[in-house]
């Protein structure tokens, strides 16, 4: 087991989960879907501004004005080990970025962690369970269904480890790094090629902090490949495949299995998110 124990930092996590999506569309005006779409989508699943508008407006039919709900159910209550392992990672990237920054006179913004259960609204519009992790720029926020991991456990035969987990926040983190150094411009849309070369930054960038956990003697054993096969699982060819028996180049978003894991691994070889770039 990684020594998570030894991280003294704790990110900033919310717990949503056993909340419902209600409270979150209170006032749901303005809400901007389009950022989902730009290929921030962990699963690689294409989501259309469209698609996420009309389960916004489900929501809203289903639920009509109805009181919503801001207490959590008892059973979410408090801290569970999850919500624990969540805030070490997320403190761990902190710690990563923050000092990445400081050397090139930057001040890092730490993000927002989200944790949720079926469905809760975020800056970009519903973050259901469907989407699975992204970030969104809009409130600089990462949203984590917990019922992710189940997932890429039994549809791609990931390792369930917490070090497959925690590269999957570490991703995650990686487009808020580059959200703050500009990478998402003015509006959200990207062209499949553009996304690809995102997400595979964003990969790299999980290399890196993986490259700074691994200087505090948190991994034992060979854990890291937890996170190799994690990121081999979720290319986009093997989604394909998966899906639909075959793979179409031009339709990717996240990059293939190999490059997922290249990407990945020129950040963890290296610690040097200079490198990260020009796939
Ligand atoms: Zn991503």
């Amino acid at each position: 087991m990684a020594r998570w124990d030894e991280i003294t930092s704790v990110g900033d996590v919310e717990d949503r989960r056993g909340m419902g999506p209600v409270s979150w569309l209170a006032g749901g005006g303005g809400i901007i879907a389009i950022l989902i779409t730009i290929g921030l989508n962990f699963l690689g699943l294409n989501v259309s501004p469209g698609t996420v508008q009309d389960v916004v407006n489900n929501f809203q039919s289903l639920n009509g004005s109805s009181a919503s709900q801001t207490e959590q159910d008892p059973e979410f209550r408090g801290a569970d080990s999850y919500e624990v392992f969540a805030q070490k990672v997320l403190g761990s990237t902190n710690d990563t970025w923050t000092q990445v920054f400081a050397r090139n006179n930057l001040t890092y913004q730490e993000p927002k962690l989200v944790l949720s259960r079926d469905a809760t609204q975020s800056g970009c519009g519903v973050a259901t369970s469907q989407v699975g992790p992204h970030f969104c720029p809009g409130d600089a926020s990462i949203y984590l269904d917990e019922t992710f991991f189940d997932e890429l456990h039994s549809k791609y035969g990931a390792d369930k480890g917490e070090v497959a987990q925690a590269y999957v926040i570490a991703h995650e983190v990686g487009h808020n790094v580059q959200s703050q150094l500009g990478a998402f411009g003015q509006n959200g849309a990207a062209s499949n090629e553009e996304s690809v070369q995102i997400e595979l930054q964003a990969d790299c960038y999980a290399g890196v902090w993986a490259y700074s956990i691994k200087q505090l003697g948190i991994f034992e054993g060979d854990e890291i490949n937890q996170a190799i096969s994690a990121a081999g699982a979720v290319g986009d060819d093997r989604i394909q495949e998966a899906a639909q028996g075959y793979t179409n180049p031009e339709s990717w978003t996240h990059g293939s299995s190999e490059q997922r894991v290249a990407a990945f691994t020129r950040g963890y070889e290296s610690g040097k998110p200079g490198l990260c770039s020009g796939f």
